[in-house]
């Protein structure tokens, strides 16, 4: 990923970090990774996290940058499963009283 000039990301490869691969994924992640010389990633914090709460990370979409639609559809399409993350629950509840409006 390669920072632009709006704090955004653009993927420019894939890669596999192991110990990365067991976060799971939060449209409001409490982590941000930073990737460093092209090998190297750091995970820093953006937020106070306590002892038990889990550590998220955002697998490329997150809710600053697409609504709910656009979030649960590119996360089926890439990744396989529809985000219940906290985001998501609350957003989900007002999408569907449109949608049965
Ligand atoms: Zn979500």
């Amino acid at each position: 990923m390669i920072p632009d000039s709006n704090d955004c990301s653009i993927p420019i490869a894939t890669a596999f970090y192991p110990s990365l691969s067991l976060l799971n994924h939060s449209c409001d992640p409490n982590i941000q990774i930073i990737f460093k010389n092209g090998i190297e990633c750091f995970v820093r914090s953006n937020r106070t996290i306590r002892s038990n709460e889990q550590i998220f990370n955002c697998y490329g979409i997150n809710y600053r940058s697409a609504d709910y639609k656009q979030r649960q559809q590119l996360l089926s399409d890439q990744y396989f499963f529809h985000c219940k993350c906290q985001i998501c629950k609350n957003e989900s509840k007002k999408f569907e009283k449109r949608q049965n409006k």
